[in-house]
Formats: C-alpha cells, structure tokens, sequence
C-alpha cells in the first residue's frame, strides 16, 4: 500500500497524480490522489492526437501553476489496442485501432517527454479493474475482472493483485458466443467479427438491432432477455476460463434497471452447477457487482496506475 500523506514540519502534504482516461468521444482528466481527494478534472474532446494531447498536457500545467504543486506519475488508461511489451520498439503506442487518426500513436514517451515525470500505461478497463480494487467494489480481491458494457464492450483481468497482459491484453469483448439465429437473426455490428460478444451486446449493437437507443427501451422490452443472455454466456466463459473472485460489471448499458439481477441469475444457470465456489453460488450479488466507484471508475483507476509506479 503507497503511502499517500507524509509529514514535512507538522503539516500534512498530499501526493497528487496525473490521470488520463482516453475514450473514442472525450479524455477524462484528473488530478487527484483518491476518491477523497480531487483536485482538478476536465472533458476534452477526442479528435485528433495532434489537438488533443497538446490539451492534456495544457490542464496538467495550468492545474500544477495554479495549486502550486508538483505531480508523481501519470497513469494513461488508453482505448485499445495498444503495445504493453516493455521488449517492443513499439511499447507505449496505440496500435491497431480503428480511429484512424490515432492509429500508430506514441502516447507514453510524448508524456513523459512533457511532463517530465514517469508515466504507466494500459487498457481504459485495467485501470478501471485498478480503481475498483484499490477502492471500489473488487477490494481485498487478488483475482478479478471489471467488464464495461456501453460504447464497446472491454474488461481489465486483475491476476495475483496484478493486471494480466500477455501477448497484447485481453480483448474479452471479442469473444465468441452462442447465437441462436432463429431467436436473434441480427447479425451483428463488429466491423472485425460482425456477431462477437461487442457485436451483438454493445450500446450501439442493441441500438442497431431495435431502432432506438438502449436506454429508451423499457424494462420489460425483449432487448433485456436477449442482452442478459449474452451478458450470462460470456461472464460463464470468464468464470471457466480465468477463475474470478469477482467481476465488476459497468458501463451504460449496466445502468438498465433490473439488467444485473437477470445477469446474475443467469451465469449461475449457464455454469449449471459445474464451479462449485459457495461465494458464486450463494453470494452471487457480491460477486458480481457494479462499481464501486460508478462513472469515476476509469479516471480514478487511472490515479491508481499512475500510482503502481511512484
Ligand atoms: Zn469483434
């Protein structure tokens, strides 16, 4: 555990970290140390790298003149793919994304070039899963998946207290799943795969399938059977596949009244009695959850990665 507060002559002086977290509409930026302490925040607009990072940086600046303070590390919570390997000439670039103008952008050396102070750099959805296991919903957790389910559909694997990487990262909205033409014909919006879990499941993919957005369909509409179907499979594939003590489950789309109870429900049913862990079975409500720290788990897990490495 960092620790945050140290004492110079009697007074308490904080640890203020930078935080980015970078989605496909706007950067969410934070300075901060924890929930408790915000210092700063503000929305920029994601357009192109070359008018919004020049932004990012000009809000760090301008927070640490005015408040007259100096800042740890940044952590940078980045729309994927990216290059995680320390080993790759690549290491710290968007890579293969489909927004275009970010394709091939060096993001960690360009801030840590700016700031001149050390920068951590993974997946929107890791940092997420690190918010919510140092202050949301998966505390006192080791082995853990936080799932966002809106936009597109991503999820940071937390394995022995650490975030799981690999060959890239985990892309667990990309997974496969049973579709059953004759009860959904819709074959799906993935650009990539057409009906992978993001394809059939995403905000935009329920949007696409029903003609009005997911959040204007009511409780009882069909969209949530068919939607906590997908959602029960792919949990179920989590489950069997990475052993979770937990998994946070956020995103727009989880705001649906009524949507985590059938979720719930339904993954137990899917695993038909095969994972015998008592918390699954007989706390299902704790183990999987909303986040803990709702809409602020992305910018906040990004003050958590900045502070893996101070
Ligand atoms: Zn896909």
């Amino acid at each position: 555990m960092i620790n945050q507060n140290f004492l110079i002559n009697g007074e308490s002086m904080t640890k203020w970290y930078a935080g980015v977290e970078a989605g496909g509409t706007k950067f969410n930026c934070i300075v901060a140390s924890g929930p408790e302490h915000i210092l700063a925040e503000i929305r920029i607009p994601t357009t192109t790298p070359e008018e919004t990072l020049p932004k990012v940086i000009h809000f760090f600046e301008q927070v640490k003149q005015e408040n007259q303070i100096r800042l740890e590390s940044t952590g940078l919570g980045f729309f994927g793919p990216i290059c995680l390997d320390h080993e790759s000439s690549h290491y710290g670039w968007i890579t293969s994304t489909p927004k275009l103008a970010w394709r091939n952008t060096q993001v960690v050396h360009y801030f840590e070039e700016q700031l001149k102070i050390p920068a951590a750099f993974d997946t929107d959805v890791t940092a997420a899963a690190l918010g919510e296991g140092r202050w949301g919903n998966a505390q006192g957790c080791r082995h853990f998946i936080y799932i966002t389910i809106g936009t597109g559909i991503g999820g940071g694997i937390i394995n022995e207290g650490k975030p799981l990487h690999g060959a890239i990262h985990p892309e667990v909205g990309h997974m496969f799943l049973p579709h059953d033409r004759s009860q959904d014909p819709f074959v799906g919006i993935c650009p990539s795969h057409q009906d992978c879990w993001e394809g059939l499941a995403s905000g935009p993919a329920i949007k696409t399938r029903w003609g009005q957005p997911a959040e204007t369909l009511p409780a009882n509409h069909p969209a949530w059977q068919l939607e906590s179907d997908y959602i029960a499979y792919a949990l179920g594939n989590l489950i069997v596949s990475f052993s979770p003590e937990r998994i946070i489950l956020g995103g727009g789309v989880m705001k649906i009244p009524g949507l985590i109870a059938q979720v719930r429900a339904k993954t137990v049913a899917c695993l038909n009695g095969y994972v015998q862990n008592e918390k699954l079975l007989q706390e299902t409500d704790q183990f999987i959850q909303l986040p803990g720290l709702g809409d602020r788990a992305g910018e906040l897990g990004a003050i958590a990665l900045a502070q893996t490495i101070s």
